[in-house]
């Protein structure tokens, strides 16, 4: 085979294990292997420039910079949909089909509506060429550069597809990735996004593409519009998609009737609370395209077409008080107290306020019946107030001018939402906040210490910062609340131990604002140790790969804190690690990124520990017991047969000793 078949051998079997992984969800081959292939395959196109292809499966980490998204005109223009929210609704539609089209038998495709943003797509000789959002419906923003990112999008298509045509379909972000996105903001410090509809929109205007591929952006597709595509209905069409490659959802459904589409709406309604993505609907098609052409369009919206919204979630109760918490960084988060009421399956005590924009637009107040809502959000929210149940002596919300922990008047700056007290080093919850952080488990993870007891050393004056854990004596923390001796040895010993955490993660426990558990990996990485980071300037932290001004003002501004500076130069006194290990230095990697390992059995050349560092100073995680999740099983001499039996049940790889060392050669 020469180079260019190579390449070509490569492209393709990459593209057929994304098309597995993505769009099937069904893998056939383990992550390990994948990226192995792709980064062969990475190399031979570094080294081959002649054979480049702009829909090579390596475009998929992005990188392309778009400064400005140029406005494209699309060829067919994207349609709204028409309303309806009862059965009654939908028989007048379908009585208005019937007078067009006579006698005719009408059948229907349900599909559901899903709530991200809209994309048409286009293929030229099976490969994406273009991507375009819906804009005003007559032309959008081409935004290919960031579609090319999401891999559920093909970029090469497979079977007997037209020369050239247009698919539009829905960029969504589901649930489980969204929640995983707020995770880290909130680690961060930052605000969290309201909903996933938004935030999957304003992801494909980022001009980062490589900042799009790190996001888990999903396309779920539609409908493909275009001249000689051969297709006579919309359910054979969706049947088509899926054969060249596209992922559509299988729950669409052929339908006879009206009942039979109200059935599929019904079943849908509850249903759709377990799906991975949101819904806020069923759209309703004229299955048949001879029809949908005799129908045609009215200005707005297709004939042939008709959405059911579903009623969002929603309930009516009573706002007893509202509350105003304090976060570590200061920020006020107003919160509704509500007489508890069932909401999707879930008892609601509490709802978020957001600011106080949000708390004035809708004229809130305490004693008000208010309606509840629940979508994305992490915690349910108050869309509106029932003003005819409004007491005769209500009083409008006055938001506090005050901090309600330290009484310092609140600052609001331009541009800002949320209210701060900005007595960062006098606030009590400002104070236990940053402590609860900083012995969180995802940084110091300190062993024998809760967020609980945190408080308690706090209120007995035992701890007013981070650094003060370090000096407790078993003593001190005996007579404290539920604390037995054996409880108060291991809160002491933990946070001794906690001295061998590494720098990294000392780094995020330190509370920066914007400085997440990634951020303080690359600073880390790129500044080895502390003296180095303080003494940085703005423009040098900026130089850092995917650090911005924000990220970089912010550092700035902690290190020239005098307090700041003291709680660290006392932290270095008690021996936490300031730099890099050395070790890490020499021999780190990232050869093993997302992988899992399983180490079982007794070695030849290596200790079992030593085995474990390996994995983990490469980047890999050290499972304790066998899943799925499991890359790999690392099997030694004397290894457990039941584990054995386990990893092959499962399909989980074992390798020896040897295979593992050659990994990480
Ligand atoms: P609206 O924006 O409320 O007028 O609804 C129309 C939009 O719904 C279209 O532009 C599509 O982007 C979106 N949509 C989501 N799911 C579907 C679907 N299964 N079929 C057609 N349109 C859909
Ligand atoms: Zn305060």
């Amino acid at each position: 085979m020469n180079t260019k078949e190579k390449i070509e051998a490569l492209r393709q079997e990459l593209r057929e294990h994304n098309y597995n992984y993505y769009v099937l969800d069904n893998p056939t081959i383990t992550d390990f292997e994948f990226d192995m292939k792709l980064k062969e395959l990475q190399e031979l196109e570094g080294k081959h420039p002649e054979f480049y292809d702009p829909s090579s499966p390596t475009l998929r980490v992005g990188g392309g910079i778009t400064k400005n998204f140029n406005t494209v005109v699309h060829e067919q223009r994207m349609y709204s949909l028409d309303n309806s929210y009862s059965k009654e609704d939908l028989e007048d539609w379908e009585k208005r089909i019937q007078r067009i089209l006579g006698d005719a038998e009408v059948e229907f495709t349900c599909e559901l509506k899903y709530d991200g943003a809209s994309i048409n797509l286009t293929y030229e000789e099976g490969k994406l060429v273009k991507a375009v959002t819906r804009g005003d419906g007559f032309q959008g923003d081409d935004v290919t550069t960031n579609i090319k990112t999401i891999r559920s999008v093909p970029l090469q298509l497979k079977g007997d597809y037209p020369p050239k045509f247009d698919i539009r379909g829905e960029i969504i972000l589901p649930l489980d990735g969204f929640a995983k996105m707020n995770e880290e903001r909130i680690a961060a410090g930052e605000d969290p996004y309201m909903n996933p509809r938004n935030t999957a929109s304003g992801s494909l205007k980022l001009q980062d593409s490589a900042m799009v591929a790190q996001r888990p952006l999903d396309c779920l597709l539609y409908g493909i519009v275009g001249e000689n595509t051969g297709i006579t209905s919309q359910y054979e069409m969706l049947k088509k998609a899926r054969e060249w490659g596209f992922k559509v959802p299988s729950i669409a459904q052929l339908c006879k009737s009206t009942e039979e589409v109200m059935a599929f709406i019904d079943a849908w309604d509850v249903k759709r609370h377990s799906l991975p993505y949101e819904t806020d609907g069923v759209v309703v098609k004229v299955n048949s395209v001879q029809h949908q052409e005799e129908l045609g369009y009215t200005a707005k919206s297709p004939r042939w077409a008709m959405a059911y919204k579903f009623k969002a979630e929603q309930v009516s109760t009573i706002l007893k008080e509202i509350t105003y918490q304090v976060g570590r960084t200061g920020a006020i988060t107003p919160v509704a107290n509500l007489e508890p009421v069932l909401l999707a399956g879930t008892t609601v005590k509490r709802a978020s306020l957001h600011n106080a924009d949000q708390i004035e637009k809708l004229d809130i107040r305490e004693g008000d019946t208010v309606f509840v809502e629940k979508g994305g959000e992490i915690i349910p929210k108050i869309v509106g107030v029932d003003l005819s149940l409004r007491p005769a002596d209500s009083k409008p919300t006055h938001y506090i001018t005050h901090c309600p922990e330290c009484g310092t008047e609140l600052v609001r700056t331009e541009g800002d939402a949320k209210h701060y007290c900005t007595n960062f080093y006098g606030c009590p919850t400002q104070i236990t906040g940053r402590i609860q952080h900083f012995i969180s488990r995802k940084a110091m993870d300190i062993e024998g210490l809760g967020a609980e007891t945190v408080e308690l050393l706090f209120k007995e004056g035992l701890i007013r910062n981070y650094a003060d854990l370090y000096v407790l004596t078993k003593e001190q923390v005996m007579p404290l609340e539920r604390m037995a001796d054996k409880s108060a040895e291991n809160l002491v010993k933990g946070v001794a131990e906690s001295v061998n955490i590494p720098f990294e993660r000392v780094l995020f426990a330190l509370g920066i604002r914007f400085v997440g558990e990634t951020v303080a990996k690359k600073l880390a990485k790129a500044f080895k140790n502390i003296d180095a980071l303080m003494a940085a300037s703005v423009e040098g932290l900026m130089a850092v790969d995917e650090i911005g001004e924000r990220i970089a003002q912010s550092v700035v501004d902690f290190f020239q804190n005098e307090r700041n500076l003291e709680i660290i130069s006392r932290l270095r006194s008690y021996g936490l690690q300031f730099e890099i290990s050395a070790d890490k230095l020499l021999n780190q990697t990232e050869l093993l990124k997302g992988k899992t390992f399983v180490v079982s059995g007794v070695f030849e050349t290596i200790s079992r520990n030593d085995l474990k560092k390996m994995i983990e100073d490469n980047g890999g995680k050290v499972g304790s017991s066998i899943s799925s999740k499991t890359s790999f099983l690392v099997a030694g001499d004397k290894m457990g047969p039941s584990k054995r039996t386990k990893a092959e049940s499962l399909g989980v790889p074992i390798i020896s000793e040897q295979d593992f060392l050659g990994m990480v050669k």
